[in-house]
């Protein structure tokens, strides 16, 4: 997959999986006694006054901290709460932990009541579709919509553009949906640019899928198959020509991925939300295979199905190789954006030095965002972030992990970068709050 200059001059190249012609189905994986449901915590964030523990819940239920809460998961399964406690994830960022006991006939017996039971309130609302029922039920569908984008009347929203493509390599989770669903996605593209009241769609899919996605009523662009050609900021300024030097976030565009319009097309088709999600799962023999998992299934599961055992040392990262985050429990869950789990054996791990910059200069070379990494690295090592952020672009960064890959010292770059910005991120809602 990489290839290497033979005099270190030119930028190594990464290849973007491209999926079987004929893909397998995925694996059905169910959650055999519980699932957890990981809600954002805001800083500001009231107790949970919702739920408690041993209250039932149905499937589709939203499960938040309070009515009006921004932040909220649909429960994937039917059951009763068992626990909830706070849940802190990486860089400290916390989580309302819901765990669920899934009913225990969920499997044996499909036609039993309780096990059916579907939450009815969005099947009232999608009767009549709005941007607003669109936020208050779909956002944690797979894919994790973000339907906030059309609600800063600073930033008006001018196209949608629909990710066909997947943001990190090994992944082919978006490519399957595209392959195969892309009726659906047909109908979630008519129903975005109905209720957005925006009538411009744009599907970015890579080469081999061009046709395919001709299906889907939007404009269709194709990305090359280089990394990290696929990222949406790389995909604002190359594919969309967005010359003018404006970022996502400023350039009016709202992205969606192919599964998340492939869910919201089929959730106001049925009038239930489609709560399992796609995830391309690699074991520690190299293999690669889709599952289709239930939100909130936990990991350990989906060792199972795989009769995947950790052993000491051993490591499983939620998310692709380049961008991915180690998880250190089995009961960390799948959750709406997860589209990739690699399970690797001790004996794959590079260890990670922590050796002192040598200025070989790789980092620079393949940096989309032309950062000087060489000097950013020694303000973030130093703690010193204000700095990195004034004088060496820290936020121009876009996260693609490139530069930690090709570290000749290997340092953690990519990681420094985020504890840096997550750290004057803090900083500043902190300075909010009590302004
Ligand atoms: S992670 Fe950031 S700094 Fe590193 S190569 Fe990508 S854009 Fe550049
Ligand atoms: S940070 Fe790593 S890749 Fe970049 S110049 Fe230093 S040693 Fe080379």
């Amino acid at each position: 997959m990489i290839k290497r200059s033979f005099f270190g001059l030119v930028k190594p190249k990464l290849q973007y999986e491209i999926i079987d012609e004929a893909p397998a189905e995925p694996i059905s994986i169910s959650a055999s006694k519980q699932i957890l449901l990981l809600i954002d915590q805001f800083p500001d964030s009231a107790g949970n006054d919702l739920f408690k523990t041993g209250d039932e819940v149905r499937r589709g239920q939203k499960i938040a901290m309070a009515d009006d809460a921004p932040a909220y998961l649909l429960s994937s399964q039917s059951g009763q709460i068992s626990k909830i406690s706070e849940f802190v994830g990486m860089l400290g960022k916390k989580y309302m932990a819901v765990t669920i006991d899934v009913k225990p006939d969920a499997k044996r017996d499909v036609k039993s009541d309780a096990v059916r039971a579907v939450d009815e309130s969005f099947k009232k609302a999608c009767q009549a579709p709005s941007l607003d029922n669109a936020a208050k039920y779909l956002a944690g569908l797979p894919g994790k919509p973000d339907f906030s984008v059309f609600s800063d009347p600073e930033k008006p929203v001018k196209a949608i553009v629909v990710c066909g493509v997947d943001n990190d390599l090994l992944t082919t989770t978006n490519q399957y949906v595209v392959k195969n669903n892309i009726i659906a996605i047909k109908t979630g593209i008519d129903l975005i640019c109905k209720i957005s009241g925006i009538s411009h769609a744009i599907m970015v899919v890579p080469q081999h899928l061009e046709q395919v996605a001709g299906s889907s009523g939007a404009i269709v662009k194709t990305v090359d198959s280089e990394y990290p050609s696929a990222h949406p900021e790389l995909i604002v300024q190359h594919i969309l020509a967005s010359d003018d030097g404006k970022s996502m976030s400023e350039s009016g565009i709202a992205f969606f991925s192919a599964e998340a319009v492939s869910a919201i097309g089929a959730a106001y088709n049925t009038g239930i939300p489609p709560l399992e999600k796609i995830v391309t799962v690699i074991t520690k023999d190299g293999n690669k295979r889709l599952v289709s998992a239930p939100i909130g299934t936990p990991l350990q599961d989906i060792l199972s199905e795989f009769n995947e055992t950790l052993n000491e040392g051993d490591r499983v990262v939620f998310g692709g190789p380049m961008t991915g985050t180690s998880v250190f429990s089995t009961d960390y869950p799948v959750l709406p954006d997860t589209d990739t789990i690699i399970i690797q054996d001790k004996s794959q791990i590079t260890e990670r030095d922590d050796i002192a910059c040598i200025n070989c200069g790789e980092c620079v070379r393949v940096c989309p965002a032309n950062i000087q990494i060489n000097q950013l690295i020694r303000f973030l090592e130093a703690g010193q972030y204000e700095e990195a952020a004034d004088q060496w672009d820290l936020f121009s960064c876009i996260e693609c992990g490139f530069c930690s890959y090709v570290c000749e010292s290997r340092i953690p770059i990519f990681q420094h970068i985020k504890l840096a910005k997550h750290t004057l991120e803090s900083m500043k809602a902190a300075e909010e709050i009590n302004a």
